[in-house]
């Protein structure tokens, strides 16, 4: 198999089977995002322990990648501290804008990598990560 379809069958399944998908309730905080481009929305709600996600939940609608991206945004960073998330959005990112080719233990997230040929679509994948850091 091509890593681009393995990538793309990746991206299909968590479109089709969002992980942690809904609302968390009671939470510490929600945000929502929204990409006007694509028409792409967000809400994500989690919960702290000290400096840490302990739990987070995402629901919304939007375009394949939006969804995709933030369901597997939400199982890279669930459990992790700010500095590791930090960490790994400026890794994806990266590997987003083309910046960087370190698909390297970046997990599912570097399924992601084809959008840097469409840049328009980059955004669609960075909404969740900038929703999570609102
Ligand atoms: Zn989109």
């Amino acid at each position: 198999m091509q890593l681009t379809e393995l990538y793309r069958e990746v991206i299909l399944d968590h479109n089709k089977h969002p992980r942690n998908f809904g609302r968390l309730d009671p939470h510490d905080a929600e945000a929502k995002g929204h990409n006007p481009l694509c028409g792409d929305r967000l809400t994500i709600t989690l919960q702290r322990e000290g400096d840490r996600v302990a739990d987070l939940r995402f629901e919304g609608n939007g375009c394949a990648i939006s969804m995709a991206s933030a369901s597997m945004m939400t199982e890279a960073v669930k459990g992790k501290d700010s500095a590791t998330i930090h960490a790994l959005f400026q890794r994806v990112h990266a590997l987003l804008t083309g910046q960087g080719d370190s698909n390297a233990d970046l997990g599912k997230l570097a399924s992601l990598s084809g959008v840097r040929e469409f840049p328009a679509r980059v955004k669609c994948a960075t909404l969740c990560w900038h929703t999570l850091n609102a």
